[in-house]
C-alpha cells in the first residue's frame, strides 16, 4: 500500500484524540438532555433503498440529484448511503404502524453527501437529529427550537442565531410558486444559471441562492408569506409567540427555505458567528412525508456535529475537561512476574482501577519510562523477590517514594484512589 492509500477518502476524516473528547462530551450531554425531553435513541442502517430518499426528499432537490452516493448491489437493487437522517427514521417509524403514534426519537451517526469538499463541508459528516411525531401544531415546533437552544447552552456554545421562516402548507405551494414567478419574471434574465433552471424546476430555491446578484433580486420581492393563506401566516405567528414566552430570541429570515421538499410550515436554521461561509450548525422544520402510501407528519432538526465541535473549539482549543481515574502501571521483572501481573491487571480493572502493563519483555528502566510517558500516578513493581515474599512495591510516581505492601493493602490503596475521584451523586 502506498502512503497515499493510507489516507481516508477525500472529504472524510479519521477522528481521534484529542478531538474525540469533544465528540464524547457533545454526545453524552445530548443523550442526557434528550432523555429529559422523552426521546429514545434509534440506529437505522446507513444504507437504504434509493427510493426511500427520492420519494421523501424530493427528486428535484440538490441532495437527490447531485449528492447521493448511489450504487447497484449484487441483486441489481439501487441503494444509497444516507445523505440525511429523517427519511430512514420515517421508514422505520412507518413500519411500526399504529405503535409509532407520538414517538420521539433521536439518532447520532454519519451521513454521506458527494459534495465538493471545502472548509466545513465534508463527504462524510455526522448529524445528531431528532424527530417527533404526535402534536402537529405550533407548540410542538416551538418546543423543538427550545430543545435545540437548551442543547447549545448545555454544550456551552454561545454566539449562535436561530433563523426562522415558513414554507406554508402543500396547498399554499402553488400560490407561492405562482407569486414568486410573477415577482421574479421581470428580472429572470439577471438570475444566475442555476436559478434560471430553478425558476422552472423548484422556484423556492431561488430564494436561498448564495449568488450576490440573485440575493439582491430576492431582497426586492415580497416575502413568501405574502403569497400564503392567512392560516399559514397565523401558524408562524403562533410559533413566534410561543418562542417569546419561552424567552428564545429568533430572527425572521424570509429567504430561508431549506433544501428539501418535505417541509411544511416552520423551517429554521441555526448559524454560528465563528464559522465563515459554511456557518449553519443545524437545520430543522416540520415535514410531511409519504411512506408506503401513508402521509407521516413530524417535526425535527439535525445538528452538524463537525460544525458544532469546530464552533466549540474556537472558544476552547485545549478541549473539554475530563475526569479519568489515575493510571496505575504494572512493572514486571521476569516472565513469572509478567504472568502474575497479567492476572493482577485484570483484577484491578474489574474493580474500576485504570491500569496498564508492558507485555513485551523490557528492562526496569524502559518500563518506568513507559509509565512516566503515560502519566501514571503509581507503579506496582514485581520481581522474583517480591513474588517469593508475596509482596508488591508500590511507587508514587510524583514524589518517587515507595513502600512494600501485601495484596489486601495494595488493593485497598488502589481501589480507594478510584472511589475518591468518582463524581458526587
Ligand atoms: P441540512 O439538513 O442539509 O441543513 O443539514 C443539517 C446540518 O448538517 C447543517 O446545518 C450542517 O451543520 C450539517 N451539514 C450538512 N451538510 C454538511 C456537510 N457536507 N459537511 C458538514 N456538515 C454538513
Amino acid at each position: 500500500m502506498s502512503s497515499q492509500n493510507l489516507q481516508p477518502i477525500q472529504g472524510m476524516s479519521d477522528i481521534t484524540t484529542p478531538e474525540i473528547f469533544w465528540w464524547q462530551k457533545v454526545e453524552s450531554d445530548a443523550r442526557h438532555l434528550l432523555s429529559l425531553y422523552g426521546f429514545e435513541e434509534v440506529r437505522t442502517p446507513v444504507v437504504e433503498y434509493t427510493a426511500v430518499f427520492e420519494r421523501s426528499l424530493g427528486d428535484t432537490t440538490d441532495v437527490v440529484q447531485k449528492e447521493m452516493y448511489t450504487f447497484m448491489d449484487r441483486g441489481g437493487r439501487s441503494l444509497s448511503l444516507r445523505p440525511e437522517g429523517t427519511a430512514g427514521v420515517m421508514r422505520f417509524l412507518a413500519g411500526l404502524g399504529p405503535e409509532a403514534a407520538g414517538k420521539r426519537v433521536y439518532y447520532i451517526g454519519p451521513m454521506f453527501r458527494c459534495e465538493r469538499p471545502q472548509a466545513g463541508r465534508k463527504r462524510q459528516f455526522h448529524q445528531l437529529g431528532v424527530e417527533a411525531l404526535g402534536a402537529a401544531n405550533a407548540g410542538a415546533d416551538a418546543e423543538m427550537i427550545a430543545l435545540q437552544v437548551h442543547l447549545l447552552n448545555q454544550w456551552g456554545l454561545e454566539n449562535s442565531t436561530v433563523n426562522i421562516n415558513t414554507r406554508g402548507t402543500p396547498e399554499d405551494r402553488q400560490a407561492v410558486s405562482r407569486g414568486l414567478a410573477e415577482a421574479l419574471t421581470p428580472q429572470r434574465d439577471q438570475l444566475c444559471e442555476d436559478c434560471k433552471r430553478r425558476f422552472d424546476t423548484n422556484i423556492l430555491r431561488v430564494l436561498d441562492c448564495k449568488n450576490e446578484a440573485c440575493g439582491k433580486i430576492v431582497d426586492g420581492i415580497p416575502p413568501v408569506t405574502a403569497f400564503m393563506s392567512e392560516a399559514s401566516r397565523q401558524y408562524l405567528e403562533q410559533v413566534r409567540r410561543f418562542l417569546k414566552l419561552l424567552n428564545i430570541p429568533v430572527c425572521m429570515n424570509p429567504r430561508l427555505v431549506r433544501g428539501l421538499d418535505y417541509y411544511v410550515h416552520t423551517v429554521w436554521e441555526i448559524t454560528h458567528g465563528a464559522l465563515g461561509a459554511q456557518n449553519a450548525i443545524a437545520g430543522g422544520g416540520r415535514y410531511q412525508m409519504e411512506m408506503d402510501g401513508r402521509v407521516i407528519e413530524g417535526v425535527g432538526f439535525a445538528f452538524g456535529l463537525e460544525r458544532v465541535i469546530a464552533s466549540l473549539q474556537q472558544g476552547k482549543p485545549s478541549g473539554p475537561e475530563r475526569s479519568v481515574a489515575p493510571l496505575v502501571w504494572l512493572v514486571s521483572l521476569g516472565d513469572k512476574a509478567m504472568e502474575e501481573n497479567l492476572v493482577l491487571a485484570q483484577a484491578l480493572r474489574q474493580r474500576g482501577v485504570r491500569c496498564e502493563l508492558e507485555l513485551n519483555k523490557g528492562s526496569m528502566k524502559s518500563q518506568m519510562r513507559a509509565a512516566n510517558r503515560a502519566g501514571a500516578a503509581q507503579a506496582v513493581i514485581r520481581g522474583d523477590q517480591e513474588l517469593e515474599k508475596g509482596l508488591f512495591v508500590l511507587k508514587n510516581m510524583s514524589d518517587g517514594s515507595q513502600k512494600e505492601v501485601d495484596l489486601p493493602a495494595l488493593m485497598n490503596e488502589l481501589v480507594r484512589g478510584v472511589v475518591a475521584i468518582e463524581p458526587a451523586k
